[in-house]
């Protein structure tokens, strides 16, 4: 047994070892997280055994109550600022953070519009019902098809990215334009405005290295090309500075270079939106403090406000794309824990391996970005002191880790479920069929009832692309994860 050690060496600076290893912390947790008399987690009034025993693990379990709360919130705090500059304000969800149509029905319902960045994450939008005219469609190299097919559907906004882009959707509109006269494509111009941020960051230079957007000095030449074709109209500027951002300073600096471009296109036609993006950070651990969005959403609109002032221009309506801070915290990942191994490293001291039935394929940030997450036992409550752990997957790479430093009781054993928060955002959306392993469905809870909004795959689903595997139907092969409980 490992004895708990508050100054284990091992521990990063940042994680504090808690009073309560079973705590659900505030803020990192859905608000319907709790654990109930036996010590069991719940999740939108649904208990973890029951999601295991109906579903399997690993799980994604989303949280319908928590994604409806923050998209109106912050659709809410955006509105609220911007009505009290005089001006308007457009929240798009960024699909790219999660999408299905059961998503995409939730936060259109509070309000928001929807983005896509690619022809897949569109034809899920539109699947869903989203209004055409309620989509901004983003990329550096959309395709042909996916632009006549934007534009054959009628999708409101598309953010032009290049010189290149501009032409070539201004053929497109214009072969649209002569089936349907006097038709015109809405169009914004991505703009790289040298700021990028992160967390508690920002770098602000003449140039950011970057494949997105076209630089702050080439903007006006191609605002104006847009503008000499027929087809095209120009709305606005867009830039999107970085994510999982936490203050307001990068996106003031980003706001006062766009509103001094904004300023100087406005003399050569009409340009009554500004498009800013998301980036809004969330906590993934107690450790993280992210400004709530209210002071976010009012230090921006602010900034925007002032620049505008200075050169004596009316504030355009202004539209954000949170991603992350609408989805993120309403994700819970269900693991089974399958061996535990203690790890001496001498001096230094013992970290606890806890192997789950996941990994890297159905979580790839830290795997991809070094990212921290945190975990609790979630079938009971354990009993031992904490111990500092990391949670890892199943996968064959050493990187293969799914919460990197946490305090785990020390009782945590094989056949315990393991729950790791804040796995809304980018976790399905970036999920992998590594090792040959099945993505996990994705299940619903609310009200006490859960149910699919996307199946899991099953191992059959894998073995049918192989051109080599004979179709014999379902097979009746183990650790398939299928997620099909009845609802
Ligand atoms: C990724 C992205 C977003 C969303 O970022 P979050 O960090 O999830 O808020 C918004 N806009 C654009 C253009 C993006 O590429």
């Amino acid at each position: 047994m490992l004895p708990a050690s508050p100054d284990d060496a091992l521990a990063p600076d940042w994680l504090k070892e808690p009073a309560d290893p079973n705590g659900l912390a505030p803020g990192v947790w859905p608000a319907s997280a709790r654990r109930d008399a036996e010590g069991e987690l719940e999740l939108g009034g649904v208990g973890v055994a029951a999601l295991r025993a109906r579903f399997g693990t690993p799980l994604y379990v989303l949280d319908e109550a928590e994604v409806r709360a923050h998209a109106a919130r912050i659709r809410g705090a955006f509105d609220a600022a911007a009505a009290a500059h005089g001006t308007k304000a457009r929240v798009y969800y960024a699909g790219k953070a999660f999408l299905s149509t059961e998503v995409a029905r939730w936060v259109t319902q509070e309000g928001l519009r929807v983005d896509v960045c690619s022809g897949g994450e569109l034809e899920v939008a539109l699947a869903a019902g989203v209004k055409p005219s309620r989509i901004g469609f983003h990329g550096n190299n959309k395709s042909v098809a996916e632009l006549e097919r934007a534009v054959a559907v009628g999708v409101g906004t598309i953010i032009l990215d290049s010189a290149i882009e501009i032409e070539r959707l201004g053929a497109i509109a214009e072969r649209r334009g002569t089936q349907s006269h006097g038709f015109r494509q809405r169009v914004l111009l991505r703009v790289n405005s040298g700021v990028h941020a992160e967390t508690h960051d920002f770098l602000a230079t003449a140039h950011e290295d970057q494949k997105f957007g076209t630089p702050l000095e080439a903007a006006p030449a191609l605002a104006e090309r847009i503008r000499e074709i027929p087809s095209l109209r120009l709305r606005g500027l867009h830039c999107h500075i970085g994510s999982q951002i936490f203050g307001s300073t990068g996106f003031a600096e980003s706001a006062s270079r766009m509103i001094e471009l904004h300023a100087a296109l406005r003399e050569g036609g009409e340009l009554p939106l500004l498009n800013l993006g998301g980036g809004f950070g969330i906590a993934y651990t107690a450790a993280d403090d992210p400004t709530p969005i209210e002071e976010l959403a009012g230090a921006i609109v602010e900034a925007v406000a002032r620049e505008c002032e200075v050169r004596g221009i009316p504030i355009p309506t202004l539209a954000f794309e949170p991603g992350r801070a609408v989805i993120g915290q309403a994700g819970v990942t269900l693991y089974e824990v399958g061996t535990t191994k203690e790890v001496s490293l001498g001096e230094r001291g013992e970290r606890l391996y806890v192997s789950v039935d996941g990994g890297m394929s159905d979580n790839a940030r830290p795997a991809l970005y070094g990212s921290q997450y945190s975990a609790r036992i979630a079938s009971r409550e354990g009993t031992g002191l904490p111990v500092l752990a990391r949670v890892v997957g199943s996968h064959c790479e050493s990187g293969d880790i799914v919460v990197d430093h946490e305090y785990l009781p020390s009782d945590v054993t094989p056949g315990d479920l393991l729950a790791v928060p804040a796995t809304g955002a980018y976790c399905h959306a970036l999920s992998s069929n590594y090792n040959h392993t099945p993505r996990p469905a994705v299940v619903a809870v609310r009200d006490g009832h859960a149910r699919v909004i996307v199946r899991g795959e099953t191992l059959d689903d894998l073995l049918s692309r192989d051109a080599g595997i004979a179709a014999t139907g379902p097979t009746e092969r183990t650790g398939a994860r299928t997620g099909e409980g009845e609802a």
